[in-house]
């Protein structure tokens, strides 16, 4: 019996698996993607383009990707009549390491949100979103080269984790009833409500994975990004519970805000990691106004998302928004930016976005050499000014060129 009812493994090509508690990677990897909807098919096929070349001129035949078609979206609902087969979940889990394209919410499908499922069910915990800026990119800001930021967004809990009640329900009044009855609330009857869980286990886990980040690229500082003057038990349990977790497990490499200002005259010491906290609206004018201060920053999951999307127009916008929702080994990378529908099969669209997310993946599985090249290639397509409508509209004297050209143009500059 075949292992899956659509999915077709590629032969001769092998697993990744998890080996003494790290993902091993073979050189020739089956990688599973998903098209993705609206403008999914054509900033994936220009970026498995990509991938490949890079690959090819970085390992020459050694290594290779065998991408393996699995199903989410309107593709999956006409192939399988389901938006989410359970299969697609289970060849994330088996292959760990895959790369998604944008995926529509469909009205009345029974879910709030496939990407949203697909990171909560894989328990990808870490939203990563790194933010930089490419020389020659227009820019709202006087000093755009000053952004080079990587947000941890915490990707399972907060008002993401699906939990509100309509007004009027059933549901709500009986809510509404034992809050206002037995917890001494005065809510009003014609609300909605919505939980807002943020956990200790949930926090740490992502800010170890943020200190580690920090500790191995040796970024300077870590903030926590939180509203904890107003959401004490929430948000600001989050910033208490991160400053914990980077006292408790890497004391020696890390400093707090605090301590510099407290035992060392307002310097930090050499080689240490800072660690500090941003209320979340002064977060908003720190990356305006200093965004040099900041490089990782750890987020429950709103304030991440709106961060990254913030964070992003600085830099030119969401056509160069790379991201990656990881958990304890599986990675799952995506662009930040939805399907764009208006712009869907127009050959019109930036792609840099899943190519950037695609060059994280790589990174992922150590194979660094194709990553590098594929970033310093797209900063020279950019430099270049051959560039997509976005970039074009924001730059002067630049050529417009479609998704696969621009996509062309990455791979003749590697
Ligand atoms: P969107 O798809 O992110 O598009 C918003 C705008 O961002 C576009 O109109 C376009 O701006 C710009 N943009 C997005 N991708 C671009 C690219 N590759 N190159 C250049 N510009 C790009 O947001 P949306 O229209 O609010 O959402 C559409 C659907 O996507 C919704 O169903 C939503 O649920 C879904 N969504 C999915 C994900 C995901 O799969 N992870 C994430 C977010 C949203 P201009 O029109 O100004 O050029």
């Amino acid at each position: 019996m075949p292992a899956y009812k659509h999915i077709k493994i590629p032969s001769e090509a092998k697993q990744i698996i998890v080996k003494d508690k790290k993902i091993s990677v073979p050189d020739n990897s089956i990688i599973p993607f998903i098209e993705g909807d609206g403008i999914g098919p054509d900033i994936m096929k220009a970026t498995q383009k990509v991938v490949d070349a890079a690959v090819a001129k970085a390992f020459g035949r050694k290594r290779k990707i065998a991408w393996m078609e699995i199903y989410a979206g309107e593709k999956a609902n006409n192939l399988y009549g389901e938006w989410l087969p359970k299969e697609t979940f289970s060849a994330i889990k088996k292959y760990l390491v895959a790369l998604k394209g944008p995926l529509t919410t469909p009205i009345g499908g029974g879910f709030r949100s496939l990407n949203v499922t697909l990171r909560q069910v894989l328990n990808l915990y870490a939203c990563i979103r790194p933010v930089r800026y490419f020389r020659g990119v227009g820019s709202p800001v006087k000093h755009p080269e000053k952004m080079d930021i990587v947000i941890f967004r915490e990707n399972t809990e907060d008002v993401y984790a699906g939990i509100e009640w309509k007004k009027g329900s059933k549901e709500v009044k009986k809510v509404i009833s034992f809050l206002n009855h037995k917890m001494g609330t005065k809510i009003k009857s014609d609300s909605g409500l919505g939980v807002k869980p943020i956990s200790v286990s949930s926090t740490k886990r992502l800010m170890r994975k943020a200190v580690e980040f920090a500790i191995e690229q040796k970024k300077k500082s870590v903030t926590l990004v939180h509203k904890g003057n107003i959401m004490k038990y929430t948000e600001g349990a989050f910033a208490d519970w991160g400053y914990e977790l980077a006292k408790n497990e890497f004391r020696k490499k890390i400093v707090t805000e605090d301590e510099v200002y407290k035992k060392h005259n307002g310097l930090v010491p050499k080689g240490k990691i800072l660690i500090k906290d941003r209320i979340a609206d002064s977060m908003f004018q720190q990356i305006l106004l200093r965004p040099e201060d900041y490089d990782v920053l750890a987020c429950p999951n709103l304030n991440g998302d709106y961060l990254s999307d913030a964070a992003a127009a600085q830099v030119g916008g969401l056509g160069l928004a790379p991201g990656a929702n990881i958990g304890d080994y599986i990675g799952l990378f995506e662009a930040t930016h939805g399907t764009a529908p208006k712009y869907a099969n127009k050959n019109m669209v930036n792609p840099g976005s899943l190519i950037l997310s695609a060059a994280m993946m790589l990174e992922y599985l150590g194979w660094n050499k194709a990553a590098d090249m594929i970033v310093n290639s797209i900063g020279k397509t950019i430099a270049d000014k051959t560039v997509t409508y976005d970039l074009q509209r924001q730059m002067s004297g630049a050529t417009k060129v479609g998704t696969s050209e621009f996509g062309d143009c990455i791979v003749n500059n590697l």
